[in-house]
């Protein structure tokens, strides 16, 4: 066969499935290429842009290492490229989920090759289960996340190591080149940078994930999204470490495992059911007269909506391509029940901004929080952003780092500044409406219509 290997959102050397196909089907490789398709990131924010090329660059080098040379060309041109080659077949990682445009997830990429005649082999690359193997008795997908746990988590096991010699590789690939117009800098060894990240972690923060995970001012958090999210690890191998070390500290490390599952139980549901990308997982909310008001969508985008952890939250996302978990629930509650704006707006905001986007989690989470999804939060459990700045940041350490404004007023103010706007004037001389905004809606009026609304249906 004439092969051409796809190396998308897989930008990793070791422990890489796609190679060990090569090696272990060797014999049946006439021609072998590797191709890397560049996605089009021209909407997304420049941090996120940024990022994305480093890590496609830093893969570039290390093939380069190996002496293997892909051809890097765009998507568009991706047929194109396998009639010049004349592929017989590709190589393709079955398990993407569109994490940046729709176009790029397998379903789309499969029906793409075959268009051009080509044969597509599917190979589990990022995620860990195959979707149709979790399913419950009925062969349906679990819709709640507790049962989909415990009906799966005894069949994470240890998986053996990936085992190839670049040369078996090298010695049969042809060379490709660069046919995009893309000329990018980058150093750096991703990959190695990602894996010492995750090994800081696991002898250090994890210690304290089940209790402080939540606490948005020290981040306990292990910043894996993001290596998963472009396949610099396998979630195989993160696996294998959790359960490898899983007796030293069971309480920590199941947190942690339970966290992890989170990512599996959106991709099942998310293969399962792709229409809940834009629509309501729950039909029955399907008709909801959401909210376009754009001057409010712009203000959250902003972080200039008067609510300190709202507003810190976004402008560290705007910043730096991140957010934590539990702020990421804050501010999407904040855009479906504050403001009351469609979640399909959020999510696509996300989409722009978040280097860890995953196109699952995202959607799920943000069905969560507009109370729309599957095992999402029920609408008369919305946010108070100033209670959830009181316990997560308590001290407003994290409301500190973003918001410089507040860098000496007490935690007894930060919360909820417009309340304690005579205070704020009288001893920092901060004019809350000049220096700092006014809440931009009244916590308790936007509850009230938020209950209005959902119980008419
Ligand atoms: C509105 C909203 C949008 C989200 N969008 C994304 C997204 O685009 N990409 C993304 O990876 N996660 C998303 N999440 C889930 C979660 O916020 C991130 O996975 C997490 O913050 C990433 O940071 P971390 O790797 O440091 O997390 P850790 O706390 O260190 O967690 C480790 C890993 O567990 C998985 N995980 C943890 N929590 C969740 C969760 N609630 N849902 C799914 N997986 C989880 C992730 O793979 C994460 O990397 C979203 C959550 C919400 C509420």
């Amino acid at each position: 066969m004439h092969l051409g290997v796809i190396l998308n959102r897989v930008f990793r050397t070791k422990d890489n499935p796609l190679f060990q196909y090569i090696v272990k089907y060797q014999n049946e490789i006439n021609k072998l290429y590797f191709i890397l398709p560049l996605e089009d990131l021209t909407d997304a924010s420049e941090v996120k842009r940024n990022y994305y090329y480093k890590v496609v660059k830093g893969f570039v080098n290390a093939l380069d290492k190996h002496d293997i040379q892909p051809y890097i060309v765009t998507y568009e041109k991706l047929g194109e490229l396998a009639e010049t080659l004349a592929l017989s077949h590709v190589l393709v990682a079955k398990d993407i989920m569109s994490y940046h445009k729709e176009i790029y997830d397998y379903p789309h990429v499969k029906k793409a090759f075959e268009n051009h005649q080509v044969t597509v082999i599917g190979q589990r690359v990022n995620h860990y289960f195959v979707p149709t193997k979790t399913f419950n008795k009925q062969q349906q997908p679990y819709k709640v996340f507790t049962s989909f746990y415990k009906a799966n988590r005894q069949d994470l096991v240890h998986t053996p190591k990936k085992s190839y010699q670049f040369k078996q590789l090298s010695q049969i690939a042809e060379k490709g080149s660069n046919q995009s117009d893309l000329k990018f800098e980058n150093n750096k060894d991703i990959e190695k940078l990602a894996r010492k990240a995750w090994d800081d972690f696991l002898n250090g923060d994890i210690a304290h994930y089940d209790k402080l995970t939540d606490d948005v001012s020290q981040d306990f958090v292990s910043g894996l999204g993001k290596y998963l999210a472009y396949g610099l690890l396998d979630i195989r191998e993160i696996i294998n470490d959790l359960l490898e070390d899983y007796e030293s500290d069971e309480k920590n490390f199941e947190a942690f495992i339970r966290e992890v599952l989170f990512r599996e139980f959106y991709y099942v549901l998310m293969t399962q059911y792709s229409e809940t990308a834009t629509k309501s997982f729950s039909e029955k909310y399907r008709n909801m007269q959401w909210s376009y008001n754009k001057t409010h969508f712009e203000v959250w985008k902003k972080g200039q909506t008067g609510y300190p952890i709202v507003d810190a939250a976004m402008k560290k996302l705007n910043r730096t391509g991140y957010m934590h978990n539990r702020l990421r629930m804050v501010v999407s509650q904040f855009l479906t029940k504050n403001l009351f704006i469609d979640w399909t707006w959020g999510e696509e905001y996300f989409r722009q901004y978040l280097i860890d986007y995953d196109n699952a989690s995202n959607v799920h989470g943000w069905q969560w929080s507009a109370s729309t999804g599957t095992d999402a939060v029920p609408y008369f459990r919305m946010f108070n952003p100033i209670r959830q700045s009181e316990r997560f940041d308590a001290q407003g350490y994290f409301i500190k780092t973003q918001l410089e404004i507040f860098n000496d007023v007490s935690s007894k103010y930060i919360h909820d500044p417009t309340k304690y706007k005579d205070k704020l004037q009288e001893i920092y001389h901060i004019e809350i409406g000049k220096d700092y905004p006014q809440t931009i809606v009244n916590h308790k009026n936007s509850r009230d219509y938020v209950m209005d609304k959902f119980k008419q249906f």
